[in-house]
C-alpha cells in the first residue's frame, strides 16, 4: 500500500521507452569515462620484464601495486615528460624488496575507483534492465496498480448507490410483462432468507432482450430502486480490451466489488459484446473476449446464490449469444422488452409529461397513434422537443401543436427553412407526395393518410406523406404489404405521369420497396415460385438488419426476378390509380403547393370535392 503511494508521488513515466533511453544513456556515460581516460593517453601498456629493466636502470619514480596490474611512473627524456606505464602483475615475492632496494615510493592501488567502476559499469545498468523487464511483465500481465498511474484490470464499473431520487417501477411505463417477471427478483433481494428457508433457488441472472431505447437500462435501475439495493452498471464492451487477460481481470474485480455490496444488482449492458458465440474462426482477436466470457461464466457459477447478487444483462441481439450463457444457473430467464404498443406509447408519453407543464386538454392518444414503431427513448425525446418548442414560441405550457411538430422533428428532423427549392422542383415534389397520398387513400388495405408536407427536413427528406392506422396490427397480410408497395411506388408513378420524367426524389421509396419485396420472397414465404422456403438466415429481430442469403447462385438469380416482378406489379397498380385520378392529382398538388402542409382531413375533403378525371371539353392545364 505504502509502496504504491510512493510510486504515485514520484510519478515515474509509464512508457517503456523512458527506461530504454535511460539505460542507453547510462551505458554511454560509462563508456565516455573509459573513452576519456583513454584519450588522456598517458598510460602505456608494457611488460613486467620491461618494468624490471626500468627499475634496475633506476628510471622508475613511483609505483602503484594493484591486485592484477601495476602502474608506475618513469622519467622521460625531460623531467616534465614523466610517463605512466601499466603492466600485468606477475606473482613476484621479491617485488617489495626490489622496490625498497631501488628506493622507489610505492603504494597499493586505491580500490575505490574500481568499485565505482563496477557500480557504474555493471550494477546500475543491470538494475535498470531488471526494472524495465519487471515493468513490461507487469504491463502485460495486467496486474493491478502498475508503476505510475496505470490501473490495468481494475473494474471500470460505476457504482450507483441508491438514493431517494432513484428510479422506481412507476417510472417505467407499459412493459407490464417485464415488470411482472422482475417483481420476484425484487422480493428476493428484499428478503433472501425467505427463499433460502424453503430451499428455493432464484435465478442468478436474467436477460433483458429488446430493440434499443425500449427502457432495458431503465427497468434494471427500477429493480434496484424497488429493492433498494446498489446498482452496478457496466457495458459489455468494457471487458473487451486490447491486452489479453485484462477483461477477465475486470470481470473478477466487478464480482469482487459486487459481493462486498451484496445484495445488489449487476447490470451488464450490450452483453453481446462479450457473450457472442465462441467460434473457431478468429485466430487471436477472439482470445480476449473468450477469456472475459469464460471468467463471467465462472463467476456466475461461483457466487453464493443466497448472497443476493442478481446479474441483469441487456442485449438487442439475443440470437448471437453463446449457448453457455443461456443455460440454467446463468441467464436462464429471458425477459422481452419490446417496442411499446399504442397503449404503451401513450403511457410513456404521460410518464415523461409528468415533469412538464402541459396544456390540460392535450390528446396523448393521437400522438401515440402517429408514432407507430417509436421506442420509449423516442417518445421521451418527443416530449422534450415539444417543451423546447413551447419555450421558443414564448408559451407557458406545451400545447398539442408543439407535440405534433416535435413528432415530425423526431421522425424526419427539423425543418430546413433556409433551403430554397426552385419552383419547378417544388411542383414535382408536391406531385410526388400527392401521388403517395392518392394511392394510399383510394386503395383497400392501406392505412389512411395522416399528414402530407413538402417542407424540407434536415434528414434530407424534401417532403413526406404520413399514414396512420386506426388500430395496431401485429400481423401484416400479403394484401397489406402489396398495398404498401403500391403506395411507395406511387411517388415515382405520378412524376412519370405528370412530367414524363423521373427524379432522384424516389430513392428512399425504391430502397424501402426493394427491401420489403425481398423480405416477402426470402423470409415471409409470399412468392408463388418459392412458397414457404426460407432463403435467408441470421436476420436480427430487434435491429432490423438483413440476414444473409442461404441458397445457390441460381436461386439468388430467381429471387431477383421475383423481387423485380413484385415491384413491377406494385408500380403498375399505382400507375393505374394515378391515371384514373389525373384531375385530382393536378388540383391536389396545387393545393399542397399553396399550403405546404395538408392534414389528413383536409386532404380527404379536397379529394372528395374533386372529380377523378376532367370532363371531356374541360381545359387541362
Ligand atoms: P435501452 O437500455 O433499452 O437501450 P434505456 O433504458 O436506456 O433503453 O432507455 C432510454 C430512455 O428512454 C430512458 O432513460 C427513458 O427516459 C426512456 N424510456 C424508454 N422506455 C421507457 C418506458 N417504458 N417508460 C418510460 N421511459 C422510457
Ligand atoms: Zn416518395
Amino acid at each position: 500500500m505504502n509502496e504504491d503511494k510512493n510510486k504515485k508521488r514520484f510519478k515515474l513515466p509509464n512508457t517503456p521507452w523512458f527506461y530504454i533511453i535511460l539505460a542507453l544513456a547510462i551505458m554511454m556515460v560509462v563508456n565516455l569515462t573509459r573513452i576519456t581516460s583513454l584519450m588522456n593517453g598517458t598510460v602505456t601498456t608494457t611488460t613486467y620484464s620491461e618494468f624490471l629493466n626500468m627499475l634496475d636502470e633506476g628510471r622508475v619514480q613511483s609505483v602503484e601495486v594493484g591486485s592484477t596490474t601495476i602502474i608506475f611512473t618513469c622519467e622521460g627524456n625531460t623531467p616534465w615528460q614523466s610517463q605512466r606505464y601499466e603492466a600485468v602483475l606477475v606473482d613476484d615475492p621479491n617485488l617489495v624488496s626490489r622496490l625498497v632496494r631501488a628506493n622507489v615510493a610505492f603504494s597499493g592501488a586505491s580500490s575505490s575507483g574500481s568499485f565505482l567502476d563496477i557500480l557504474i559499469g555493471i550494477v546500475l545498468p543491470l538494475a535498470f534492465y531488471a526494472i524495465m523487464i519487471f515493468w513490461i511483465f507487469r504491463l502485460f500481465r495486467g496486474g493491478s496498480g502498475g508503476i505510475g498511474a496505470m490501473n490495468f484490470g481494475k473494474s471500470s464499473a460505476k457504482l450507483y448507490e441508491i438514493s431517494d431520487a432513484s428510479k422506481k417501477f412507476t417510472d417505467v411505463a407499459g412493459q407490464d410483462e417485464a415488470k411482472e417477471a422482475l417483481v420476484e427478483i425484487v422480493d428476493f433481494l428484499h428478503e433472501p432468507a425467505k427463499y433460502k428457508a424453503i430451499g428455493a433457488k432464484l435465478p442468478r441472472g436474467a436477460l433483458l432482450v429488446g430493440p434499443p431505447g425500449t427502457g432495458k437500462t431503465l427497468i434494471a435501475q427500477a429493480v434496484a430502486g424497488e429493492a433498494n439495493v446498489p446498482f452496478f452498471f457496466v457495458s459489455g464492451s468494457a471487458f473487451v480490451e486490447m491486452f489479453v487477460g485484462t477483461g477477465a481481470a475486470r470481470v473478477r474485480d466487478l464480482f469482487k466489488q459486487a459481493s462486498e455490496k451484496a445484495p445488489c444488482i449487476v447490470f451488464i449492458d450490450e452483453i453481446d459484446a462479450i457473450g457472442k458465440k465462441r467460434d473457431n474462426m478468429g485466430i487471436s482477436s477472439n482470445d480476449e473476449r473468450e477469456q472475459a466470457l469464460n471468467q463471467l461464466l465462472a463467476e456466475m457459477d461461483g457466487f453464493d446464490p443466497s448472497k443476493g447478487i442478481v446479474v441483469l444483462g441487456a442485449t438487442n441481439r439475443p440470437e448471437i449469444l453463446d449457448k453457455a450463457l443461456l443455460r440454467p444457473g446463468r441467464f436462464d430467464r429471458r425477459i422481452t422488452v419490446d417496442l411499446p404498443d399504442l397503449k404503451g406509447r401513450e403511457a410513456v408519453l404521460k410518464v415523461h409529461a409528468r415533469n412538464i407543464v402541459m396544456d390540460p386538454d392535450i390528446d396523448f392518444a393521437s400522438v401515440a397513434k402517429a408514432t407507430v414503431g417509436a421506442s420509449g427513448a423516442d417518445l421521451a425525446n418527443i416530449i422534450n422537443e415539444a417543451a423546447l418548442r413551447a419555450v421558443k414560441m414564448g408559451r407557458k405550457s406545451v400545447i398539442q401543436e408543439d407535440l405534433e411538430a416535435s413528432v415530425d422533428v423526431v421522425i424526419a428532423g427539423s425543418e430546413r427553412k433556409s433551403l430554397v427549392i426552385p419552383e419547378k422542383e417544388r411542383r414535382m415534389i408536391a406531385c410526388h407526395e400527392i401521388g403517395h397520398a392518392l394511392v394510399a387513400a383510394l386503395q383497400k388495405n392501406s392505412a389512411p393518410v395522416h399528414k402530407i408536407t413538402i417542407i424540407p427536413r434536415t434528414s434530407g427528406a424534401l417532403g413526406y406523406t404520413m399514414q396512420v392506422d386506426e388500430d395496431e396490427h401485429v400481423l401484416l397480410s400479403k394484401e397489406n404489404l402489396l398495398a404498401k408497395l403500391a403506395v411507395l411506388a406511387a411517388g415515382r408513378a405520378s412524376e412519370e405521369f405528370m412530367f414524363d420524367s423521373c427524379t432522384t426524389g424516389a430513392s428512399n421509396d425504391i430502397e424501402q420497396m426493394t427491401r420489403l419485396a425481398r423480405s416477402m420472397v426470402t423470409r415471409f414465404g409470399m412468392s408463388a415460385h418459392f412458397g414457404m422456403m426460407a432463403l435467408e438466415t441470421g436476420a436480427s429481430a430487434y435491429l432490423g438488419t438483413d440476414g444473409q442469403l442461404a441458397c445457390s447462385i441460381e436461386t439468388a438469380t430467381k429471387i431477383d426476378d421475383e423481387v423485380k416482378a413484385i415491384i413491377k406489379g406494385a408500380f403498375d397498380s399505382a400507375m393505374a390509380i394515378i391515371r384514373e385520378n389525373s384531375a385530382r392529382l393536378t388540383s391536389l398538388s396545387q393545393a399542397l403547393l399553396d399550403r405546404e402542409t395538408l392534414t389528413g382531413e383536409e386532404f380527404m375533403q379536397l379529394l372528395n370535392q374533386t372529380p377523378a378525371v376532367l370532363e371531356a371539353g374541360e381545359a387541362q392545364e
